[in-house]
């Protein structure tokens, strides 16, 4: 097993322990694939199902007004009516796992192993919103565990917990008593752990179940409450005044949270989830999606590169054996960019993740 890294975190940056919230964005972009989509303007209901075969949900009520391109992906632009109506569902005990998953393009396939893992791990030491949902969905997440577990007749579920997450294994030890057949395993905090691919060589992914901390949010909103995740909560960090988690809306812009709440500072730059490199994005380009998890505010070093004095760091660093300054070995990579981090002439590595 290749050694991991232990990222050294920068301790000025603090997130505020209140969950802001901005739940009433102007409009939302929602993603979609279908060049030949034949946009009807029409009036859709938070929770209404706009494209079936993209699994596409309205999360607010409002108005479908038109068709955006934004960094060469495919919007469809609702303008929010701030009326949130929402259409009135029947509560259906009679759906499996199986079944709730794929509304929600979760695919589910059979394992032959008894243990359904849970990855409570985050890579990302500026991240705060997985310990945020941990605080402040602890029950939603056991129930919705143990209700898979029932239903797909595994015999436990093991919590994967950072070592540095006390937050997290209090919240969790506090209720457990209450679910007999979930228990917590401690893991160490080594970059790039939470990644499923460096994950399998500590638990046997191969045979048993695993989901994350967004999959069971998900999951439980379909379940539990009959609809799509239209909601979700994302940490905003880095070079700002006030590090925070705020609860936004799926397909809101980041450039609307902005001028919310950072209307006076000139923010340009953000990495969406990762931390390290260099791979950075302008505010402009940043929607909502129900995977982005943070938004770290950056100053960019990129001016900043020299040439490659063949030092090797790079290579050495990489836990999946890849050379990306050759170009080698570069279809294994997972993204992670310890290469870019590594790197003393501030080249711009790991390409794989663009
Ligand atoms: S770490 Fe940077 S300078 Fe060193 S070999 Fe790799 S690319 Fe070149
Ligand atoms: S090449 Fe890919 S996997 Fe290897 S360190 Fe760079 S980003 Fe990570």
């Amino acid at each position: 097993m290749k050694k991991l890294f232990k990222i050294p975190k920068n301790i000025n940056i603090q997130v505020s322990s209140h969950i802001a919230e901005f739940l009433s964005p102007k409009k939302i972009f929602l993603p979609f694939n279908n060049q030949n989509l034949i946009l009807q303007s029409r009036i859709v209901k938070k929770g209404d199902l706009i494209i079936e075969s993209e699994f596409l949900y309205a999360p607010v009520s409002g108005k479908i007004t038109n068709v955006t391109t934004i960094n060469n992906k495919n919007y469809l632009v609702i303008e929010n009516d701030f009326k949130e109506s929402k259409k009135r569902r029947k509560k259906d005990n009679d759906k499996t796992i199986v079944d709730c998953a794929k509304k929600i393009n979760i695919k589910i396939t059979h394992k032959k192993g008894n243990i359904l893992y849970y990855n409570g791990l985050f890579d990302n030491p500026y991240d705060a919103t997985n310990t945020f949902y941990h605080l402040n969905f602890t029950t939603e997440i056991l129930d919705c565990l143990d209700a898979i577990r029932l239903d797909l007749k595994l015999i436990s579920v093991i919590l994967l917990l950072k070592d540095s997450d006390s937050e997290s294994i209090i919240a969790f030890n506090k209720v457990l008593g209450t679910y007999p057949f979930i228990s917590i395993k401690i893991m160490p905090n080594v970059y790039p752990i939470a990644n499923k691919e460096i994950l399998k060589d500590y638990i046997d992914l191969e045979n048993n179940y695993l989901f994350n901390t967004i999959e069971i949010i998900e999951l439980y909103e379909i379940m539990f409450n009959q609809r799509p995740l239209s909601e979700r909560l994302i940490t905003v960090t880095g070079n700002i005044q006030k590090p925070q988690v705020i609860k936004v809306k799926i397909g809101c812009s980041l450039e609307e949270i902005i001028s919310e709440y950072y209307p006076n500072e000139k923010i340009e730059n953000v990495l969406e989830n990762h931390f390290l490199g260099f791979n950075t994005k302008k505010v402009q380009e940043v929607i909502i999606n129900k995977d982005t998890s943070c938004i770290l505010v950056i100053n960019n070093n990129k001016n900043q590169t020299k040439p490659c004095i063949s030092c090797g760091k790079c290579v050495e660093v990489c836990p999946k054996n890849c050379n990306p300054i050759l170009n080698e070995n570069m279809e294994n990579c997972i993204s992670c960019y310890l290469c870019d981090f590594i790197c003393p002439s501030y080249i711009n590595l790991g390409k794989k993740g663009g």
